[in-house]
């Protein structure tokens, strides 16, 4: 969730070597949001697959690539990426992942465009999906801090801060109730989803640990995340790594570092299916 609160606007460093890696992420990233449709500049494409019926018998997980287009998130300590980068490639290795086990899959956006919190969350609760997780990457203000991390919503969080948000998330959760019903069915709901969320995170926490290494566990952690209010599914938001770390964030660019992070994600949703 960098960017509005640990974003660093002090000087990046360079960092030399990892050109190749930066001009793949970019044009991975570029090559399908260089030419969007022109639908896409009036109004939010909506969530891929969105309009298609959910597949019978299928688990449904909502992937969601922090941040995108105006929203560029962190910073890379290597020229030129930005977390929004990072995060859709991160999003669409994983879907591969889950799809190539019959899970089915959407994600909040598939391009590099900008999509509101809010709609990121209404879109999950629309297709009443099974999970929904937030891929982020981390960073700090002195640039010294790495290592993956795993939030959860707390339920004191829920309280205090959501119920503006949740007074328009919870009618499209429940359509045809009125507003007051439809809080309360979401209180419900998001009782017996946090639960659900814990050990989402737990599991997703655990499978990078054992990828990237115990010494870069920084652990599960409850807070208000504004990405995952209103969610009516158990909601997880992973911090993969620090972008903006000398050493960590030329790491992230690599390949087979993100097939690692792709790896554990997807093997803590599936536990959780
Ligand atoms: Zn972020």
């Amino acid at each position: 969730m960098a960017g509005s609160w640990r974003w660093s606007a002090a000087a990046l460093l360079l960092t030399a070597g990892v050109g190749a890696s930066v001009a793949a992420v970019q044009t991975a990233v570029s090559a399908r949001s260089d030419h969007p449709p022109p639908a896409r500049l009036v109004r939010p494409s909506p969530l891929a697959g969105e309009e298609a019926p959910r597949s019978p018998g299928r688990a449904l997980v909502v992937i969601d690539p922090g941040h995108g287009g105006s929203n560029t998130g962190a910073r890379s300590v290597v020229d030129g990426v930005y977390e929004k980068h990072l995060t859709l490639l991160l999003a669409r290795a994983v879907a591969e992942r889950l799809e190539a086990r019959g899970v089915d899959v959407r994600l909040t956006r598939e391009l590099d465009e900008y999509v509101s919190l809010r709609e990121r969350v209404l879109r999950a609760n629309r297709l009443r999906a099974d999970l929904f997780v937030s891929i982020h990457t981390n960073a700090s203000d002195a640039r010294s801090q790495r290592g993956f991390e795993t939030w959860v919503l707390t339920p004191s969080a829920v309280d205090v801060d959501s119920r503006a948000l949740r007074r328009d998330a919870a009618p499209a959760a429940h359509p045809g109730a009125d507003a007051d019903t439809a809080l309360l069915l979401d209180d419900v709901e998001r009782g017996l989803s946090q639960d659900g969320a814990a050990s989402l995170a737990a599991a997703i926490q655990g499978e990078l640990a054992s990828r990237r290494g115990r010494d870069r566990d920084r652990g599960v952690r409850q807070a208000s995340m504004d990405v995952l209010l209103g969610a009516t599914m158990p909601a997880a938001l992973v911090e993969v790594g620090f972008i903006d770390h000398p050493v960590e964030g030329p790491e992230l660019l690599e390949p087979e570092v993100q097939a690692a992070i792709a790896d554990a994600i997807t093997a803590g949703i599936a536990s959780r299916l």
